[in-house]
């Protein structure tokens, strides 16, 4: 099978967002051997997507489009490929409850263009959307299969995941084959974990060994083409085992876990409440911590001490400590973390002072980073960090380094 894939949204022409739907779909057919031949980006036009449509007809038989199926007048994917197959737009009972059953949910008022969205092409296998109310669609007309997926990823992947890749296993004739673990390392470069490794990558061919780098992360994907589940499981623990013994140290967590969710997971297995200071983070850190389900029973509260001030008068910090160490010290970050310990009466007290940048402060580099932990009266460690990138970036991976730090 070769396929194409058009996403369709004015937004993408305009550079206002970037085209991971597309970088997503191309991962899972790789995944699948299907080769993906073109990538196509098309405004909200019923006339230029009909366009696109036509020539990826002559050189695609899978043509999978992202984006476009929602109620709004701009929103003509469906419309167009029934107009261009001839094919009516039938409603779907099932979608269309599941729709009512939304909007009596979150007690809105359902309108007309709603309906809009249960429509689908007839004689279409129907993609359930269990993150939104658009669902996809899948049929097959003169040899050329047609994948309709809504454009917000976080409808469209677990969708494609769930419903849109049975579709295509099913249509290549292929019982689930591959089996993939992603494992996720925090606290060591990309050169760095390879470079451990890079024996095991070099003579791994299944499983395959794949890594990948971003916001200050790593992952290595592990993917096993294997016959039955329980041999896929012991061929991925098995090579799991052999980068474990070099680099497990730096392990945290599978697939699509994420630190703060380790943490909040971590601390309530231990039944351990936790409290912020946040000078260089500014909240960031608190931000995500709460984002995950379940944080209220860990998190206490913090105090976003950016200025002198505030460390000193709300926190506790003397004068004195701050003028002679200064704000960016290991001194200051233990205060900040006993202090806020204290003020909001968690097991632990946790800071983060440092230099973001762009510019120096008290004499100090960017990307200089103090992360204290305090655990009790007497005991309260202090990382030092050295960072290098943009202000974004240091901020991101201090809050991300406060977490680590949590789980040891
Ligand atoms: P909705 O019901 O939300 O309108 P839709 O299926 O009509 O869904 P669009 O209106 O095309 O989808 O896009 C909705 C949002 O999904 C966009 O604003 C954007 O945030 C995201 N999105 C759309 N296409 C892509 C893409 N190719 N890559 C990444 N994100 C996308
Ligand atoms: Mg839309």
């Amino acid at each position: 099978m070769n396929a194409e894939i058009i996403a369709v949204g004015s937004e993408l022409l305009l550079g206002q967002i970037a085209n991971t739907n597309a970088q997503f779909l191309s991962q899972q057919l790789a995944g699948l051997g299907i080769n993906v031949y073109f990538h196509t980006v098309v405004g909200d036009n019923a006339a230029r997507l009909e366009q696109a449509i036509k020539v990826a007809r002559t050189r695609a038989d899978l043509i999978i489009f992202t984006g476009g199926l929602g109620p709004t007048k701009d929103d003509l994917t469906k419309e167009t490929i029934a107009r261009l197959l001839q094919r009516k737009l039938v409603t779907d009972e099932e979608a269309l409850r599941s729709i009512e059953a939304y909007f009596a949910r979150t007690n809105r008022i359902m309108t007309e263009n709603n309906k809009k969205q249960a429509l689908v092409l007839q004689g279409s296998v129907i993609l359930k959307n269990e993150h939104g109310m658009a669902p996809g669609m899948a049929i097959t007309i003169d040899s050329i299969t047609y994948m309709l997926l809504p454009g917000p990823p976080k409808e469209m992947q677990p969708m494609f995941l769930k419903y849109g890749r049975a579709f295509l296993l099913e249509k290549l004739g292929q019982q689930e084959r591959i089996e993939s673990r992603v494992l996720r390392f925090f606290g060591i470069g990309e050169s760095e974990l390879e470079t451990r490794i890079q024996d095991l990558i070099d003579q791994q061919s299944n499983p395959t060994i794949a890594p990948l780098a971003g916001d200050g992360e790593v992952t290595l994907r592990l993917t096993a083409k294997h016959r039955s589940e329980a041999e896929a499981k012991k061929m991925l623990d098995e090579t799991e085992k052999k980068i474990v013994e070099r680099v497990g140290a730096y392990l945290y967590g599978y697939n699509e876990e994420t630190l703060f969710e380790k943490a909040i997971q971590t601390l309530k297995a231990q039944k351990k409440t936790v409290a912020a200071a946040e000078s260089l983070t500014g909240g960031l850190f608190l931000e995500q911590l709460t984002a995950v389900p379940g944080a209220s029973q860990v998190v206490r509260g913090g105090v976003v001490c950016y200025t002198n001030d505030v460390k000193e008068k709300v926190l506790g910090v003397p004068h004195a400590v701050l003028t002679a160490d200064g704000a960016v010290s290991e001194r200051c970050a233990c205060l900040l973390a006993e202090n806020v310990r204290t003020l909001c009466q968690a097991d632990i007290g946790i800071s983060f002072t440092g230099v973001a940048g762009p510019a120096p402060l008290e004499g100090k580099p960017v990307g200089t980073v103090y992360i204290g932990i305090s655990t009790s009266d007497n005991r309260t460690d202090v990382y030092p960090l050295t960072l290098s990138g943009q202000r974004d970036a240091i901020r991101v991976r201090t809050a991300k380094y406060g977490c680590s730090f949590l789980l040891k």
